[in-house]
């Protein structure tokens, strides 16, 4: 069963500010699932409580049998091709990404990083070992090391962890346990409008400590 549990907006919620990423946000129902139904024990550690009651009052429980393709019909009880689409389409992400990256205020050269970023583009251990470039690799900056993934530089290493903290705290933004550098940058367009000096802020913010932490990784 290769269903994202977030992915679900009865689960996600349909209102976007609901939308935390809290956890692993690619986390697949059958991590969480035992053959008696859903493992709480575990979920608590990854949702909140409201969720976890949600995702109760599902009743879910695996079948046997190889994965199906099901999803809603249309209000005419019609099963098309695009209500289908509508169901696996990614919604949110690649909007607030393209809404947000690239502003005219912001050095270009900070949001060609958090592209670059995205794209898996930057020289990290991680990604350089993904090309089958063998390397031993050491972060060089936490109190205690760890191999050099770039969600690690910019989103769970000990120093990105502090910038993030700080800044949310700056903002009066309250930060959830987020563990993706992605669901970071969601997490505060979420929180972002162009209409107001500090919406607009919480929008532009991300993309410079994004840069902010790679320079700091250059340097170190
Ligand atoms: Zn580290």
């Amino acid at each position: 069963m290769a269903l994202h549990i977030f992915g679900d907006s009865a689960v996600r919620g349909k209102n976007k500010s609901e939308n935390l990423v809290v956890g692993d946000a690619k986390l697949k129902v059958n991590e969480v699932m035992e053959d008696t139904g859903p493992n709480y024990e575990l979920l608590r550690e990854l949702v909140p409580e409201e969720v976890v009651e949600k995702i109760r009052r599902f009743g879910l429980r695996v079948c046997q049998g190889e994965d199906l393709c099901v999803w809603k019909h249309t209000v005419d009880g019609e099963f098309t091709t695009k209500s289908a689409w509508e169901v696996i389409r990614k919604h949110g992400l690649n909007c607030t990404w393209r809404r947000w990256l690239w502003q005219d205020f912001v050095p270009k050269k900070m949001s060609f990083i958090c592209w670059r970023a995205r794209r898996k583009a930057i020289p990290v251990d991680d990604i350089i070992r993904s090309i089958r470039i063998p390397i031993v690799s050491k972060c060089s900056y936490c109190l205690h090391p760890q191999v050099e993934t770039l969600n690690h530089i910019l989103c769970e290493g000990d120093g990105a962890k502090q910038v993030w903290k700080f800044f949310a705290e700056a903002c009066q933004l309250q930060l959830p346990h987020i563990r993706k550098w992605e669901g970071m940058m969601s997490f505060w367009w979420e929180h972002s409008m162009r209409s107001s000096q500090v919406g607009w802020t919480h929008g532009v913010l991300p993309i410079i400590i994004l840069w902010a932490l790679w320079k700091a990784r250059c340097l170190a």
